[in-house]
C-alpha cells in the first residue's frame, strides 16, 4: 500500500493552476482583476505570442510592501478577507489567495513594486515556483507583474492551446469585459506593441460612461438598437443594456453579465435572457445584452467556481423573475421600435436603378431644371392616360384610398393605401411609408391575443363535428391524458381513445381551420421536454409558440383596405408588435427624408 504524504507547495500550486489558469486569457483576467482591486485608475497589459511567451500588466495602484511580498506568492495568502464572515461579504474581485503562487508556478514569473511609503522599488523573480531572492528595482507607483513562457513546465496543458490569434481573441475579451464594468479605470491592451484596446477614462453617469466603451467593442449597431433597461426590488437593483428583437446574433456570446461588477456566466442568469426574449426570437438567435446585476453580497456566493466565473444566488428565482420583468418591460415599451439595422437593410434594398447617363450633356450643364421637366412632363401623361383607361372599379379605389389616408394617416402605422404581391402590405404615414409582412404580423397579432384570452382565461373553443381520432404510441396518450385539463384552458379538448389514441373534440378558434393532428403531435414534443410537475402556464410562451404556428397563415391572401387597416391598428395595440414569434421584423418604416436621399432630393 503507498504512504499517504502532504504535497509540497510547489505541487498543490501547480494543481490549483489547473483550475485558476487555463489559458492565457486566465492569467490577464486574474492580474487585471488584482489591479482593480489595488485601485489602480491606469491598467496596461502587453501580450506577445498569444500571451504564451509574455504577458505584461502593470498597474498605478498601492502596490505590496517589501516584506509582503513572498506573502502575495504563497498559498492562501490574501491581503482581502480574514475570516470566515468576510466571505459573505466580498467587496473585491479576489479573495481566494491563489491566482499569484498557481501562476508563477506555471511560468517564469517577475514582480515589481513600489508602495507610497517606501523609497524604492523591489523586484522578485521566479521560475516554476522556484523564488529568487527579493532585490531593488526601478518602478514609479504600482505594481508590475510580467510572465513568460507561461506552461513551459506543463507541456500537456501547452497542447491544449489554441492559435495565437484565438488566444488573443479570449485577452482582449477578457480586458474588455472587465473595463466595461470600471469606466473610471483607464485600459489598454498591446498585442505585439500595436494597441488593440484603448478606453480613457471617463467621468460622470455609470450608465452613459460604459456606452462609449461598449459602442468601441460590440459597435455602434448596438448602441443604437439597445435599450436602457433597469429593475430592482428590495435585494436586487438591475441596470443594463439590451438589443432589441431585431438586433441579434447567431451565438450568445456578445451576452456579458455582470455581477456586483464581477463578469460571470451565469446559467440561471442566461436562462433568464432567454426567457425574457422567448417569443420574440427564433431560438438559434440571441439578443446582444450587457446587464448589471447588484446585489447584497451576503446574498450570493462566488466561492463556487476557481475562477469565480460562476456564482450561485441565495434567492434565484427572484433573480430570474427580477431580470426577465425588466427586459420584458422594456421591450414591451418599446415594442413598436424596429431596429435601425432593420430599417437600413432596407433602405439598402431599394437602391436607385443605374440609369443611363442623360445625352444632352450641354441641357445638365446649364440648368438641372430642365433635366427634371421632360421626364416630369412624361409622368404626367402616362398618369392622365393611366387615368383615363382606368375602370371605374379603380376610381372607386382610390377614392377609398383617399379616405384611408384621410382617417389615418396620423397613426403610428399609418392609412393602408395598397397590397403588394399579395403579401405586404404598404401603408402611408405623415413622415413616410411602412411596408408590413402581413404573415409575420398576423401571426403575431394571433399570438398575443391568445396569450391575453389564456391569461383572462377565456379561451374561445371552435367545437369540431366529427372528433379527429389521432393514433399514438401509449406513452404519449399518457401524457397528454394527464394534461388534458390543462390543454382544455388552452382551447383544445382531448378524451382518451383507447390505449393508443386519443380523440380530438375541440382546437382553439382563434387558430382557424388547423390541421389538429399535427398541433396535437407537436404539443406531445413539447411535453415530452417537461418535467411532471411544471404546468403548462409556466411555460405559456414556448407553448403558445408552437400553437400559433399552426394559426391560419395569411400570406398570399388578398387583403381590402379595410382588412389591411384593421391589421395596422391592431398592430398598434399590441404589444411586441414589432416582431413576428421568431425575431423577424413584421414591418419596416422608410422615413420621407430618407426616400428623398436615395432621388437626389436632399
Ligand atoms: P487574491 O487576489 O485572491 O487575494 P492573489 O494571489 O491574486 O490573491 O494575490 C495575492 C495578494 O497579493 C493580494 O491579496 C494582494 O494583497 C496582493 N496583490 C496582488 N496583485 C497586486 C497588485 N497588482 N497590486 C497590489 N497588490 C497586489
Ligand atoms: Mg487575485
Amino acid at each position: 500500500m503507498k504512504q499517504i504524504h502532504q504535497l509540497s507547495d510547489n505541487l498543490a500550486n501547480r494543481i490549483a493552476a489547473g483550475e485558476v489558469v487555463e489559458r492565457p486569457a486566465s492569467v490577464v483576467k486574474e492580474l487585471v482583476e488584482n489591479a482593480i482591486d489595488a485601485g489602480a485608475t491606469k491598467i496596461n497589459v502587453n501580450i506577445v505570442g498569444g500571451g504564451l511567451k509574455h504577458i505584461c500588466v502593470q498597474d498605478n495602484g498601492h502596490g505590496i510592501p517589501q516584506q509582503q511580498i513572498a506573502l502575495a506568492l504563497s498559498r492562501h495568502a490574501t491581503s482581502k478577507i480574514k475570516c470566515v464572515e468576510d466571505l459573505f461579504n466580498i467587496h473585491t474581485m479576489g479573495f481566494r489567495g491563489e491566482a499569484l503562487p498557481s501562476i508563477a508556478s506555471v511560468s517564469r514569473f517577475s514582480l515589481s513594486t513600489h508602495t507610497k511609503k517606501e523609497d524604492n522599488a523591489w523586484l522578485l523573480k521566479s521560475e516554476g515556483g522556484k523564488h529568487q531572492p527579493i532585490i531593488p528595482t526601478a518602478l514609479a507607483q504600482g505594481t508590475k507583474i510580467e510572465v513568460n513562457d507561461l506552461f513551459f513546465n506543463t507541456p500537456a496543458r501547452l497542447k491544449f492551446m489554441k492559435t495565437n490569434n484565438t488566444e488573443n481573441q479570449h485577452i482582449k475579451d477578457v480586458v474588455v469585459r472587465l473595463a466595461i464594468a470600471h469606466p473610471y479605470i483607464s485600459f489598454s491592451l498591446l498585442n505585439e506593441g500595436k494597441e488593440i484596446v484603448h478606453f480613457g477614462t471617463a467621468q460622470g453617469e455609470l450608465m452613459e460612461d460604459t456606452l462609449p466603451r461598449l459602442a468601441s467593442f460590440l459597435g455602434r449597431g448596438f448602441t443604437e438598437n439597445a435599450l436602457i433597461i433597469e429593475g430592482s426590488n428590495e435585494n436586487i437593483h438591475l441596470k443594463g443594456f439590451v438589443s432589441l428583437p431585431t438586433y441579434n446574433t447567431k451565438t450568445a456570446r456578445q451576452q456579458y453579465l455582470y455581477v456586483n461588477n464581477r463578469p460571470v456566466k451565469d446559467k440561471l442568469l442566461m436562462g433568464a435572457l432567454k426567457s425574457a426574449y422567448h417569443d420574440l426570437l427564433a431560438t438559434n438567435r440571441h439578443p446582444v445584452v450587457v446587464l448589471f446585476l447588484n446585489i447584497n453580497p451576503a446574498d450570493v456566493d462566488i466561492n463556487v467556481h476557481p475562477a469565480k466565473a460562476e456564482v450561485r444566488f441565495k434567492n434565484g428565482s427572484q433573480v430570474f423573475a427580477l431580470i426577465r420583468s425588466s427586459i420584458r418591460k422594456g421591450l414591451e415599451e418599446s415594442s413598436q421600435v424596429v431596429s435601425s439595422t432593420t430599417a437600413d437593410k432596407a433602405l439598402s434594398g431599394f437602391k436607385t436603378p443605374e440609369y443611363a447617363p442623360i445625352q444632352q450633356t450641354s441641357f445638365i450643364a446649364n440648368s438641372s431644371q430642365t433635366i427634371a421637366s421632360p421626364r416630369h412632363s412624361l409622368d404626367i401623361t402616362t398618369a392622365e392616360s393611366m387615368q383615363m383607361q382606368a375602370p371605374p372599379k379603380a376610381r372607386a379605389f382610390d377614392e377609398q384610398v383617399d379616405k384611408s389616408i384621410q382617417y389615418f394617416v396620423a397613426k403610428k402605422m399609418g392609412a393602408a393605401v395598397a397590397q403588394i404581391h399579395g403579401t405586404y402590405i404598404v401603408s402611408q404615414t405623415e413622415n413616410g411609408m411602412i411596408v408590413v409582412d402581413q404573415h409575420a404580423a398576423h401571426e403575431r397579432l394571433v399570438y398575443e391575443k391568445f396569450k391575453q384570452q389564456i391569461l383572462n382565461n377565456n379561451v374561445e373553443k371552435q367545437a369540431l363535428l366529427i372528433p379527429e381520432i389521432i393514433e399514438m404510441q401509449q406513452c404519449d396518450v399518457d401524457r397528454l391524458i394527464k394534461r388534458a385539463d390543462e390543454l382544455a384552458k388552452f382551447g383544445l379538448d382531448i378524451e382518451q381513445f383507447g390505449l393508443t389514441a386519443i380523440s380530438v373534440r375541440s382546437t382553439p378558434a382563434i387558430l382557424g381551420e388547423i390541421n389538429a393532428k399535427q398541433l396535437v403531435l407537436d404539443i406531445v414534443e413539447d411535453l415530452r421536454d417537461l418535467k411532471k410537475e411544471t404546468t403548462l402556464n409556466s411555460k405559456i410562451e414556448e407553448f403558445l409558440s408552437t400553437m400559433a404556428c399552426h394559426g391560419s397563415i395569411r400570406a398570399n391572401r388578398k387583403l381590402n383596405l379595410d382588412d389591411m387597416n384593421a391589421i395596422l391598428r391592431q398592430m398598434e395595440e399590441t404589444p411586441n408588435s414589432a416582431q413576428c414569434n421568431h425575431g423577424r421584423p413584421t414591418y419596416v418604416e422608410l422615413p420621407i427624408a430618407e426616400i428623398e436621399k436615395l432621388f437626389g432630393r436632399r
